[in-house]
């Protein structure tokens, strides 16, 4: 089989917020060969990314992402392997952009591969099964210490058994403060649930202050935690890493290639490696990264906030790994990625998860969503037009 089309669709809710949701807008990649349809979408800011598609060549090294794709062939995942590695070769110049729009493109390819070939991608990765995996509800701190209790026992009697808090007050005002607050999350959960912390970046690359809270974190007995620098920042991960012994430090959301994050496991210490796979070269590179990942005895979690068929593509890296058990789940996505896939992929009554048993990606995409919120756009150079929305 050959790539015989790559069609990227910018999907848009009428309404885009400032705040911190990637789920009001989407690139969905849609590739076809030989009458068989994949799809996939990209963890970029949709407009940028379709314009790395076609931007014309400024030289050698910055070739548009166009060119490394059509009618390359797909018979295999080696195939789209090789994909990804003539995107990184010719468009280099392009990355940080050609790293995300090849992220959906080769995630498309492989639910494609997969259905042609009537398997599910984790078995073209080499899994033999699925192990099922506990997914965790992601909420933001309350505004103060009793909102955010509530806000734990509200998700635990929602069936929550693990619960992450981020971003809101957090590092923002005193250690007394944000211990209060960790303190709070912990009575909320119950002594038996999993409890995680997201910094979301706010220490930047201060040390003493990210290390201020560890007494407070490893008392309420936290699984991880999160970010608490800059992605890049790896000496302070490192650092930090050394003085935190019971509470392990996750990060890798912001990789968007495997070696930034397989250098997060090595320089940076962490126990949990945290990978979305729209963002970080698709699924051949975050299965590298889990596997490198389970080598080093660090446990691989995937990032997701948008559909379920996102949630399915960042399922298949890890599917067959049995120490990676905990899973982030969409909690509440705006309409835009609810309305986006036609099946779902439910929590069983056991309270677990796991990547379908059906070929690709298992998950249909609702093309009457697809017309609901594309967005028209043309991009034209020297009158010429280079791209314009394509059919659905
Ligand atoms: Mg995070």
């Amino acid at each position: 089989m050959k790539i015989d089309s790559v069609d990227l669709f910018y999907l848009r809710m009428p309404e885009v917020l400032d705040i911190g949701d990637g789920s009001q807008d989407s690139l969905l990649c849609r590739v076809t060969s030989n009458g068989h349809v994949g799809w996939g979408e990209a963890v970029c800011s949709p407009m940028v990314g379709i314009t790395s598609w076609i931007t014309p060549m400024s030289h050698s090294g910055c070739h548009p992402v166009i060119d490394s794709v059509l009618g390359q062939r797909l018979d295999s995942p080696e195939d789209i392997r090789q994909v990804y590695r003539n995107v990184r070769q010719n468009s280099f110049y392009g990355l940080l952009q050609s790293d995300l729009l090849i992220s959906g493109i080769e995630i498309a390819l492989w639910d494609c591969l997969g259905r042609a070939k009537e398997e599910p991608i984790w078995k073209l990765l080499g899994y033999n099964k699925t192990e099922r995996k506990l997914p965790y509800a992601s909420v933001l701190f309350g505004d103060t210490a009793a909102e955010t209790k509530q806000k734990a026992v509200d998700m635990r009697s929602k069936g929550f058994k693990a619960i992450k808090f981020g971003w809101g007050p957090f590092g923002l005002t005193t250690v007394e403060d944000d211990a209060a607050h960790i303190h709070a999350a912990r009575e909320g959960i119950g002594a038996d649930g999993y409890l995680m912390i997201d910094a979301g970046t706010v220490f930047k690359d201060d040390v003493e202050a990210a290390a201020n809270r560890l007494p407070a974190l490893a008392e309420a007995n936290v699984y991880w935690y999160e970010e608490p620098f800059d992605g890049y920042a790896l000496a302070e991960y490192g650092a930090l890493a050394k003085r935190s012994s019971k509470v392990k430090l996750a990060g890798g959301e912001g990789a968007h290639n495997a070696f930034q994050a397989e250098q997060l496991i090595d320089y940076g210490g962490v126990g949990f490696i945290q990978i979305d796979t729209g963002y970080v070269g698709g699924i051949g590179n975050a299965y590298r990264v889990a596997q490198y990942a389970t080598s080093k005895g660090v446990k691989y979690v995937n990032h997701t906030f948008t559909s379920q068929s996102a949630l399915s593509s960042s399922l298949q890296p890890f599917a067959g790994l049995k120490e990676s058990n905990i899973t982030e789940y969409p909690m509440e996505p705006k309409a835009l990625c609810q309305e986006l896939t036609v099946n779902r992929i439910d929590v069983g009554s056991d309270g677990m998860i796991e990547a379908p048993d059906a070929p690709g990606t298992g998950i249909t995409i609702n093309t009457a969503a697809v017309k609901k919120y594309l967005v028209e756009a043309e991009i034209k150079v020297k009158g010429k037009t280079l791209y314009s929305t394509p059919t659905v």
